[in-house]
């Protein structure tokens, strides 16, 4: 028998009644051959209420105990939306991970799925029970409940499809992948298909739509994502790896924005190398993630070097650079938008950033910096500039 891993975000079950809804459309899946195992989110806002809940005891939460406390949001929508479907006459049962081994390792709040112990779930599924797992938790090898990251029931679905030998469906409130997310491009084309390297690359970046780690597990082991609306004719996305396409008729996929970090120039100094080290090094040893890096060409044995940081650790970089530097050294620009293009195509395609500066200087948009990948080029610009250079990119690319 088949089974399917279905997954429904905190916006579907953010209302008894929404539950109610999707328990309806849980059974209408549930024919003889297919067997549902059901992942959901919290209800609504409800991890954002439980870490004001934890703010409201103090600003830095025991970490162990913040992760026992925002677990509780999912068993919460996944003991209702046992009790629904039971109220529609099907046969239901609600787990926990303490309850079918969703073992994990590394840290509170970030936590890694090693494992599934899958008999448990096995055993309800041929007793012909609908199974509903609690997203987004994990037990650690010391038995304490952790959890995986903001968004991480994505992943808890992937990791029960693999484990389970199913197919997996992702149900949000939006009917699938855009090329361009369509509250700020609102032409923006709906993908009937988007490769696990292109999605991963999106999803890092800034495209809010799905748990970057449940793609890359979905690509590791060859699951195919489906990503739409619940209970809907309209069709949704499939992440899957995509053989042979024509990639040479559309060297972009789709495009990702980010106004996450600032930029940090470090104005005239010696071109060495190992005090470059020593500023990152230091920066790196507070978990900062630097992301984009230039630097100038010399001058009389100076450069100047840039880089990006998150916002949030604006504070806490500046004070150990300054010591290592001068603060009469370094500028910091906040006003920075990362603008990213992705796809596939690029890998065999020629020109593309060529068009991409091209649109960018007809229409006076300046470019701070640039990074590439083979897949992808982000570059630094305005903020204010954002809305206008994803639509001409969208126009130039036909996004
Ligand atoms: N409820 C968790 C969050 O809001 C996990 C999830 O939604 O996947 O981040
Ligand atoms: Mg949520």
């Amino acid at each position: 028998m088949s089974v399917v891993v279905q997954k429904y975000g905190g916006s579907s079950v953010g209302t008894t009644e929404k539950i109610k809804k999707i328990a309806q459309s849980i059974i209408k899946r549930k024919d003889k051959d297919t067997d549902l195992v059901i992942v959901v989110s919290a209800m609504g806002d409800t991890t954002d209420d439980l870490l004001s809940l934890s703010k409201g005891i103090g600003e830095e939460p025991d970490k162990r105990e913040l992760d026992a406390l925002l677990s509780t949001g999912e068993i919460i929508s996944s003991a209702l939306l046992a009790m629904a479907i039971k109220g529609l006459g099907y046969d239901a049962i609600s787990y926990t991970a303490y309850q079918i081994g969703i073992k994990t390792s590394g840290q509170y709040g970030k936590a890694l799925i090693e494992d599934i112990h899958g008999n448990k779930i096995k055993k309800s599924l041929k007793e012909g029970k609908i199974v509903i797992v609690a997203g987004f938790q994990g037990i650690n090898g010391e038995g304490d409940i952790t959890t995986l990251g903001r968004g991480g029931s994505d992943t808890t679905a992937v990791a029960l499809a693999v484990k389970l030998d199913g197919r997996c469906e992702i149900y949000t409130d939006v009917s699938g992948i855009y090329s361009v997310d369509p509250r700020a491009y609102s032409e923006a084309k709906k993908l009937d298909e988007i490769e696990y390297e292109e999605m991963l690359e999106l999803a890092s970046l800034g495209a809010q739509i799905m748990h970057s780690r449940s793609i890359e597990l979905a690509q590791k082991y060859g699951i195919p994502i489906y990503v739409g609306l619940s209970d809907s004719d309209i069709k949704g996305t499939v992440i899957k790896e995509v053989k042979n396409v024509n990639m040479e008729s559309k060297p972009v996929t789709g495009i990702a924005t980010n106004d996450d970090d600032v930029a940090v120039t470090l104005k005239n100094i010696p071109k060495d190398v190992n005090i470059l080290s020593t500023i990152f090094e230091a920066i790196g040893s507070k978990r900062v993630n630097i992301d984009m890096i230039s630097q100038s060409s010399p001058v009389d044995g100076m450069v100047s070097v840039s880089f990006t940081i998150p916002k949030e650790s604006l504070k806490d970089s500046l004070k150990i650079i300054e010591k290592l530097t001068g603060d009469n050294k370094v500028i910091v620009d906040e006003d920075i938008t990362k603008f990213s293009m992705v796809g596939l195509g690029m890998k065999t395609t020629s020109g593309v950033a060529a068009r991409m500066f091209k649109v960018f200087s007809a229409n006076d948009i300046e470019i701070k910096m640039i990074t590439t990948s083979e897949i992808r080029i982000t570059c630094a610009i305005k903020t204010s500039d954002k809305l206008k250079a994803i639509k001409i990119v969208a126009n130039e690319f036909n996004l």
